[in-house]
């Protein structure tokens, strides 16, 4: 962790801030490109856009993804204020994106909030493999 990385994470939180002071939950992120610059920041907007997916790790994903070209995105920094979810984590993975930066991790965050009520979805499988292969086999070729 530089010095740098702390100013672009310091960002991430002062968002988390302006997000939470806004109406929607307290999460920032940001991205910073090869030479130092900031390229793109977000907030969650997860109560005003009245969207489920729409937290900043995610969004700054998808904007990387369609905007970067791969050489720029693979020496991109997303600097965050929080562990990115799984939902963003995987997101980010597919983005190119070549490193994240985050503040709190996941455990430090559920330390901060009540206990979770609920205990996830149920999933069954995998299931009928000679057929749902099909659609798949040689697209990755
Ligand atoms: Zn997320």
């Amino acid at each position: 962790m530089t010095h740098d990385d702390e100013l672009f994470l310091r960002r991430a939180i002062e968002l988390a801030a302006m997000s939470r002071a806004s109406g929607d939950a307290p999460f920032g992120s940001l991205l910073v490109g090869p030479d130092g610059a900031v390229l793109a920041e977000d907030h969650n907007t997860v109560l005003t856009d009245r969207d489920i997916s729409a937290h900043p790790e995610l969004k700054l994903a998808r904007w990387a993804a369609r905007e970067l070209n791969p050489d720029v995105a693979s020496a991109t920094t997303m600097y965050t204020s929080c562990e990115p979810c799984g939902m963003c984590a995987g997101a980010i993975e597919r983005s190119g994106l070549g490193r994240v930066v985050f503040a709190l991790s996941n455990e430090q965050l559920t330390g901060l909030k009540p206990p979770a009520a609920g205990t996830g979805v149920r999933q069954d499988g995998p299931a009928l493999y000679d057929e749902a292969r099909v659609p798949v086999e040689g697209y990755y070729l």
